[in-house]
């Protein structure tokens, strides 16, 4: 979807003109593509609609500001449509937070809440697994095998029969062990959907959870719009969080549907690994998509981790400014912090520079940027790459020193250079972010 997104307003830059039938060609494009990945006839009707009453054609800024008003006129609908316009709950530290998964059978749940609860405890929440799936043979021993390997405390039985027991005897016992987080996994079966209902509501005036996710598979398309309504009937859920979107043709379909029922998203789910979860936020799923990159995000993820060092990139981000120095505290943070692609394609330029590799030569390539850096004297550090251009003999210095290549340490100040580009884009009073509504 993103890269027919993408040709979409692809079509628009390289066009001299602004006028109707450019706009109708662009729209076009984007509505197909919408309707490809299974989005909602209705919603993409709307959505066309919206845009088009946004934008006047005739009297629109000729050249660039143009293409500007247009691309965010398609932004800012594109995230309206994944909007659902409500807030999720949000768990506090120093508490207990029970939190209660639902959701059909094999939509992602027992691998879900484990990623969630790693999310939680990366982020110092105190938080645990009740499995209280006991309809489903070897339940408890996948939920018990995740939570062994993200090394997370977790409760669960093989003789007791009634799932509202477990539950209410884990989460009493978290709960007494000041646990924050209590995530208690549900069975799914798809069958009996009454009885799933009678135990689902059981399960939950037994724990009184804070709050219901419910996990749904992205590969139902808009059909999400109906389970989702279903379960809702039943089991008051806060949130959602939609599963399986790596790969998944009809990703937007889902996530559109859920928008649709006014429930939040919370999370999306990426991938089989534990570290495939990622927060979900209209405007940084959009601008990901359409390959701006993801900004807030990084620095909602940089800021939840508490790593500080990267407050001086915030700052200067906001004033245009990308130094060397902060590409080297991006690249050291960067390795900390897990999954190398998934972190690159959240930063714009970064997502192509890694394309094609897998996360071992990922990480090797940037090992090697960091030592490049490292060679550096504080004066180019703390400069904008320019000084390399001015005195040349720099660079060698810094390959001997690093015990890299002159090509090597080319490339990573060419890095430097797109990101301060995009920096340069992006930050000050009329870069992008603020354009599109100040996410800074
Ligand atoms: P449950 O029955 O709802 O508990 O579902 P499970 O957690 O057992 O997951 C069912 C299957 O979906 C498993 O094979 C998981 O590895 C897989 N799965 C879960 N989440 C994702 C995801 O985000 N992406 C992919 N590709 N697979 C997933
Ligand atoms: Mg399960």
């Amino acid at each position: 979807l993103g890269r027919r997104l993408n040709a979409a307003l692809g079509e628009l830059s390289k066009s001299d003109v602004v006028n109707d039938e450019v706009v109708d060609g662009v729209l076009k494009s984007i509505c197909k593509a919408l309707l490809e990945s299974d989005v909602n006839v209705r919603l993409v009707q709307e959505l066309r609609g919206n845009i088009k009453k946004r934008i006047n054609v005739k009297s629109l800024p000729a050249g660039p500001n143009g293409k500007r008003v247009v691309q965010k006129a398609v932004f800012d609908e594109l995230c309206d449509l994944l909007d659902p316009k409500t807030q999720a709950f949000t768990p506090k530290k120093g508490r207990p937070n029970v939190i209660m998964f639902v959701g059909l059978q094999g939509s992602g749940k027992t691998t879900t809440c484990t990623k969630l609860a790693l999310y939680y405890q990366r982020r110092g929440f105190k938080s645990c697994l009740v499995a209280a799936d006991t309809f489903r043979a070897g339940a408890f021993d996948q939920l018990k095998q995740n939570a062994l390997k993200a090394r997370i405390p977790f409760y669960g039985s093989y003789t007791e029969a009634d799932p509202v027991v477990v539950a209410q005897t884990g989460v009493d016992k978290f709960k007494k062990e000041r646990f924050d987080i209590i995530i208690v996994d549900t069975s799914g079966r798809h069958q009996q959907e009454k009885e799933l209902f009678n135990e689902m509501i059981e399960i939950s005036e037994a724990v009184r959870p804070n709050q219901t996710i419910m996990v749904l598979d992205a590969s139902i398309g808009q059909a999400a719009e109906s389970q989702s309504r279903a379960f809702k009937e039943s089991a008051n859920f806060g949130a959602v969080i939609v599963t399986k979107l790596d790969g998944h043709a009809k990703g937007g379909g889902a996530l559109s549907a859920v928008a649709a029922t006014k429930t939040p998203i919370i999370f999306i789910g990426t991938g089989e690994h534990i570290n495939d979860l990622e927060r979900f936020s209209p405007r940084s799923f959009i601008s990901k998509l359409l390959g701006m990159g993801d900004i807030e995000g990084l620095l909602e993820h940089v800021q939840s981790l508490g790593l500080d060092k990267q407050q001086n990139m915030v700052k200067n981000l906001e004033q245009g400014k990308f130094t060397v120095r902060d590409f080297r505290d991006q690249l050291s943070n960067i390795m900390k912090l897990g999954p190398l692609s998934k972190m690159a394609s959240m930063i714009p330029g970064m997502g192509d520079m890694m394309n094609g590799m897998d996360d071992a030569e990922g990480s090797m390539r940037m090992k090697r940027m960091l030592f490049i850096v490292d060679s550096m004297t504080e004066q180019e550090l703390n400069s904008d790459g320019l000084i390399f251009k001015e005195q040349p003999t720099r660079i060698m210095r810094v390959a001997r020193g690093s015990g890299t290549s002159v090509l090597e340490v080319e490339e990573t100040l060419s890095q430097v250079r797109v990101f301060a580009q995009m920096a340069k884009k992006m930050g000050g009073k009329d870069g992008i972010l603020n354009q599109m509504g100040g996410a800074g």
